[in-house]
């Protein structure tokens, strides 16, 4: 009888080891082994410039949905014919439209990438809570991570003013007029195709498109303040590309 019980006792105590150590756990979770870095910042704000400087940097894999979008409107597609109208006006486009093209996009590439710079998205709460559902879904390897880029509207609209980009749609390069190597030669330095100004860069639609950012920013913190994400901040204020690039690196 003795005997028995002193089976049972070290039955029970293997049995507690073993469950505190997760082996009966139905499912190992798998650890992060990939970032998505997003930035957040108005139009006009450097999110752009700091992300083609991962690229070329750090070798990081960068999505804007903004360029996403305007090859969908140059395609000519369902969705981009969808898009265009918004586009146009400096509106948000609807969010199932901007979802169905990440998930697209991230289903596609992810598997390939370790680290990941988005580019304008999420733009709204609403983006920001669907985003990090379909991570937890689908990429349950990713960890988000989130970088605000803070700069006055002033600035921005100074800055708008004198931005060109690369008419090519597959290149989308961006340039401010005063820092072109030949400024009498409007053309792209890495396609040579030629350089326009975005039709959505005028100060009507720029203003409009600041309000939409400023209406959105809070309730998009608060998602991800909610949901425990990292959340770090880079004032870009009256800085060089190379000051605000330093100050980024540190970050990460
Ligand atoms: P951007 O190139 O990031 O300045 O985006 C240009 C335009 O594309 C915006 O003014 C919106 O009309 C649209 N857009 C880009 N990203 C998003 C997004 N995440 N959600 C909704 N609309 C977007």
């Amino acid at each position: 009888m003795v005997k028995m019980f002193g089976l049972l006792a070290v039955a029970i105590i293997v049995v507690v080891a073993l469950a505190s150590c997760g082996a009966f756990s139905k499912k190992e979770q798998p650890q992060p082994t990939k970032t998505i870095l997003t930035f957040l910042g108005a139009p006009g704000s450097g999110k752009g410039t700091v992300a083609e400087q991962c690229v070329k940097n750090f070798g990081y894999a960068t999505m804007s949905t903004g360029n996403l979008l305007r090859e969908a409107v140059a395609r000519g597609d369902e969705l981009g014919k969808k898009a265009d109208a918004f586009m146009k006006a400096g509106s948000l486009v609807p969010d199932e439209l901007v979802m169905a093209l990440v998930e697209e996009w991230l289903t596609r590439n992810m598997p390939t990438i370790t680290t990941l710079v988005l580019d304008g998205y999420p733009r709204t709460a609403a983006q920001a809570t669907l985003f990090i559902d379909l991570l937890k879904s689908k990429f349950p390897e990713v960890t988000l991570r989130v970088v605000n880029i803070a700069i006055s509207d002033d600035a921005i609209v100074a800055r708008l003013a004198d931005r060109l980009v690369c008419s090519n749609k597959p290149c989308q390069s961006v340039y401010s007029r005063k820092l072109l190597k030949d400024p009498t030669k409007l053309v792209c330095e890495k396609c040579g195709s030629p350089l326009i100004r975005r039709e959505d860069d005028n100060e009507t639609v720029v203003r409009n498109r600041l309000k939409v950012y400023a209406d959105n920013i809070d309730p998009m913190i608060k998602v991800y303040k909610d949901s425990a994400v990292r959340f770090d901040e880079v004032n870009v204020e009256g800085k060089t590309v190379e000051e605000v690039f330093a100050e980024f690196k540190k970050l990460v």
